[in-house]
């Protein structure tokens, strides 16, 4: 069957986390598809697939600004940001180090604001854009080991509803896609039980891999979904049906 694949031509897109695995998948579907897109990530990937990108942690708020003020200054505006940058640091919640603690919450959550708030300014002022977040199942229903992050996921869902009801007014849509387990490099190290254990739970019977994700994404940012916003849309195969 084939891939739903919307033009994006002319349009401005920022892609969190598109070093590696979702945000890469979506990064390069999006400069596939025709939109001028820019990818903030810790690291460049050798190969940049049609992606200009720039260095940022999205935990610091100023690295933020400063990489979006570039990205307005190349391209005059923005249209569509997805937000894919993400870490784990899995440990039982008595024994996690406030280190443990912090980290999941100021990149997947704290990050995802600071970019959020940015490109809510600039797309007010703009009248339009689409912002899809990449939050987790995990966030939804809880795993025993991600007390940090599924707490980092639950407030990037009520964030994604929050936004979506502020920023409607203004044309702006703001969704979610709650994935479950995905093969990344976040997901590749681990132990074997545990990956058996997720594809049991799916009712496919296997796990997506980020190009399953990114074409929700997609579907997501693309005027095809121009009446959703504030939904969170699962990609896990029946993982947590
Ligand atoms: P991934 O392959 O590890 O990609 C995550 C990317 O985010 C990496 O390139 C990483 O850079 C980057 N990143 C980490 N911290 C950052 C920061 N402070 N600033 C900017 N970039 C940063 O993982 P993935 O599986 O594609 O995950 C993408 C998103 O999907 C994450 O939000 C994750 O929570 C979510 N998700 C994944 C799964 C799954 O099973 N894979 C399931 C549900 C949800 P470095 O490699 O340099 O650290």
């Amino acid at each position: 069957m084939g891939r739903l694949t919307p033009s994006f031509t002319g349009e401005v897109a920022i892609v969190t986390g598109a070093g590696s695995g979702i945000g890469r998948s979506t990064a390069s579907a999006l400069a596939a598809s025709g939109a001028c897109v820019h990818g903030f990530d810790l690291h460049f990937p050798d190969d940049e697939c049609g992606v200009r990108f720039h260095e940022v942690d999205v935990s610091n708020r100023e690295s933020v600004r400063k990489a979006i003020a570039e990205v307005v200054e190349e391209e005059g505006k923005l249209d569509h940001l997805v937000q894919a940058a993400g870490i784990v640091r899995d440990r039982a919640l008595w024994k996690l180090e406030p280190e443990e603690w912090s980290s999941v919450l100021d990149v997947n959550l704290s990050g995802a604001f600071w970019m959020l708030q940015e490109a809510a300014r600039l797309m007010r002022g703009a009248g339009g854009g689409s912002i899809v977040h990449v939050a987790s199942i995990n966030g939804m229903r809880g795993k025993f080991g991600q007390a940090n992050y599924a707490a980092s996921k639950a407030g990037l869902i009520g964030l994604t509803r929050a936004a979506a009801r502020e920023l409607g007014p203004k044309g702006i849509r703001v969704n979610a896609v709650a994935p479950g387990m995905i093969e990344t490099a976040m997901t590749a190290a681990l132990p074997e039980a545990v990956r058996a254990k997720a594809v049991a739970e799916t009712s496919l019977g296997r796990l997506g891999g980020p190009e399953q994700v990114s074409s929700a994404i997609l579907f997501l940012l693309s005027d095809a979904a121009a009446h959703i916003t504030g939904e969170i849309i699962r990609v896990d195969g029946g993982q947590m049906s």
